[in-house]
């Protein structure tokens, strides 16, 4: 019997994608959609502009879509809800008994609320017990570029120590949602600004790299520093990292770090889980997102180019799908987690 599931905010770029990994999904089944009030009252196939590479399953297609009410009768809902009103209709589910697992930014900072990536930190989850909302819960899922970021520095951070990140990243038009940019500003162009990404990236990823210890996370103390650039790529963040060791290691070591790097959940072999969280590529023009963006189930993190950088140590390039490894699949990852777990 499968666990029944909705989705909130089930139109937009990541809603979508939650609808396409959880069609035949082996533990979870969308039962409701809900999206804005100019959605409600629709069929799921009328309110939505379908643009996965997969057809619209049919059983989604025809169920009305939702207003946001905490009255669904389901037990996990997954969150695609805009920013701007996630956290209000968050907290209203999550005070309504409800396990929320979001991949807005609203709750992602607060002190009792995981920062969760599987393979990297599923001790914060310890962080539930202190979350004051009766029954229901609130975990959430990092920033897209984050989530790729913080997996190619977890086996980084583990063996050898950060002292400092330089990360330039060009992220995909999905990542703004849709309509997201207008083609007339994307097209030919590159936009040097993408509000409040740059600040989510240099902080995030100290949470999601800290110590969980007596009901808080110590966050990791290096220094990031982050440029954000939208460009004309449909799916796929890339991020060029300069980085700065605790201690002289060679570049064999770095990409053994990520070849080898294996994680505490993977005995629980959770079904969106990729093989390996960091892919090494010795071509010297990978990766790239077109090529790329889908490796390893869309969940795994691809890196190259690992050289000296002659300011820093060493610098690379990495590339994650932001829909799926950055938001929908990594969000599933993160419930199909808490299910293996048996966390209630
Ligand atoms: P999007 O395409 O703009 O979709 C937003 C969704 O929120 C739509 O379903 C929309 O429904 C719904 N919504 C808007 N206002 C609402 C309201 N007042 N009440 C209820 N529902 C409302 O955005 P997105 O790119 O999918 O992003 C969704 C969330 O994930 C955001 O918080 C975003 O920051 C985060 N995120 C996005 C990405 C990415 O790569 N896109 C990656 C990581 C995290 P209608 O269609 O009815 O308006």
């Amino acid at each position: 019997m499968k666990i029944p599931v909705a989705i909130l905010g089930a139109t937009g770029s990541v809603g979508q994608r939650f609808v396409e990994l959880l069609h035949n999904h082996p533990w979870f089944d969308v039962v409701a959609v809900a999206a804005s009030k100019q959605s409600a009252g629709k069929t799921y196939r009328n309110a939505v502009n379908w643009l996965m590479h997969t057809p619209l399953p049919e059983n989604i297609a025809s169920m009305v879509v939702q207003e946001c009410q905490p009255n669904i009768p389901v037990k996990i809902v997954f969150s695609a809800l805009d920013t701007e009103v996630a956290g209000e209709i968050e907290k209203r589910f999550a005070e309504a008994g409800y396990l929320v697992i979001s991949n807005a930014s609203s709750h992602r900072m607060h002190s009792d609320v995981p920062l969760l990536i599987p393979e990297v930190n599923r001790s914060h989850l310890e962080l539930l017990d202190q979350q004051k909302f009766a029954t229901g819960k609130i975990v959430t899922n990092p920033n897209c570029s984050a989530i790729g970021l913080a997996l190619a520095l977890k086996p980084l951070h583990d063996r050898f120590g950060i002292e400092a990140v330089h990360i330039v990243t060009m992220q995909a038009v999905s990542g703004a949602g849709y309509p997201g940019v207008a083609s007339m500003d994307i097209m030919d162009n590159v936009i040097p600004y993408i509000k409040s990404e740059e600040e989510k990236l240099e902080t995030e990823p100290l949470k999601i790299l800290g110590t969980y210890s007596n009901g808080h996370i110590i966050p990791a103390s290096m220094k990031i520093s982050a440029q954000c650039n939208r460009v004309a790529v449909s799916d796929g963040h890339t991020g060029c990292v300069s980085i700065k060791l605790k201690q002289k290691v060679s570049p064999e070591m770095m990409i053994e770090a990520w070849r080898s790097c294996s994680s505490d959940i993977h005995h629980l072999n959770l079904p969106l889980a990729p093989k390996k969280a960091t892919h090494y590529f010795d071509e010297p023009n990978f990766p790239q997102p077109k090529l790329h963006r889908h490796l390893d189930k869309g969940m795994g993190v691809a890196i190259g180019r690992l050289r000296k950088c002659s300011l820093f140590d060493y610098k690379f390039t990495i590339l994650s799908h932001n829909t799926i490894r950055g938001a929908a699949g990594g969000a599933i990852l993160c419930a199909e987690l808490i299910h293996a777990l048996e966390i209630r």
